[in-house]
């Protein structure tokens, strides 16, 4: 596992760093994506005492220039990517628990530009250098609220959640998934989703009842799949609640 290249989005804290700190000690050079620069160098810091190889990336997955300049550096720098984990989202509080009926178009707007929109920039940014690894790992970290199977089922656990932003953009990343998987069916490449479980981190005052590295186990788990491993999954812990 020794030279590989993984470069992780919102890696300055929450399960994005602990899916560093995980990757890192199998032995990858992991990039640490972060938008804000202190937060960025605090994790790298942090990382590279911890023993791992971490170098900071500036990267503001809603901003083109940003992911543009980030893909220049990885390829002047590493001429490949083996892993990308598109890790970083948000929930924005005041959109969290919205019906359907009482969501506005700059809710969504704002959340699905970093959940769906930033992701996409990110992962076409890159797919050249991933193609040019042995056989990238591309995973999205989703969530289990973005399965219509699990939140129209009149018997789950997630019926009552009725909220529309967050689940409907993590509905919309699984979609991504799916798509970019059939696109590189005929290539190493590997596209999943990751459903972490409901962790304790920022982004759900810390309410989860998993810790961040073990929702980031799930992450890892698909940023090391064999070769002939699955590809447009949706794959992770199933919760009961939350997310
Ligand atoms: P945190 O809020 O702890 O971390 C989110 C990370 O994303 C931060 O590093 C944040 O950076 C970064 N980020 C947000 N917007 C951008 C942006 N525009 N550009 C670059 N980085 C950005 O949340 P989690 O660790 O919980 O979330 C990680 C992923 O896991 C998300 O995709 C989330 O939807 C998903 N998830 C989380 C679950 C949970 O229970 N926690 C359950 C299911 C899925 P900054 O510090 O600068 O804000």
């Amino acid at each position: 596992m020794t030279n590989m290249i993984a470069l992780i989005t919102g890696a300055n804290k929450g399960i994005g760093f602990a899916t560093a700190r995980q990757l890192g000690a199998l032995g990858m050079t992991v990039l640490v994506g972060a938008r804000d620069a202190e937060r960025g160098r605090a994790a790298e810091r942090e990382l590279r005492d911890g023993g791992a190889d971490a170098v900071f990336l500036p990267l503001d997955i809603t901003d083109a220039e940003s992911v543009t300049a980030a893909a220049k550096r990885v390829e002047a720098e590493y001429g490949r990517l083996d892993v990308l984990v598109n890790n970083a989202g948000i929930l924005l509080a005041d959109g969290a628990r919205g019906l359907p009926s009482e969501t506005t178009v700059a809710t969504l707007r704002r959340l699905y530009e970093t959940n769906v929109f930033g992701v996409v920039t990110v992962t076409n940014a890159l797919l050249p250098l991933l193609r040019r690894a042995p056989a990238a790992r591309i995973v999205n970290v989703s969530s289990e609220v973005g399965s219509i199977a699990v939140m129209t089922d009149p018997n789950g656990a997630l019926f009552e959640l009725t909220s529309v932003p967050y689940p409907s953009s993590k509905a919309a990343l699984n979609m991504l998934t799916a798509m970019y998987a059939k696109e590189l069916r005929d290539t190493p490449i590997t596209v999943n989703a990751a459903n972490p479980g409901y962790c304790a981190t920022d982004l759900n005052g810390n309410s989860g009842f998993r810790t961040a590295e073990q929702g980031a186990e799930v992450s890892v788990h698909l940023a090391t799949l064999p070769a002939d491993g699955p590809s447009g999954l949706l794959w992770g812990f199933q919760m009961d609640a939350g997310g």
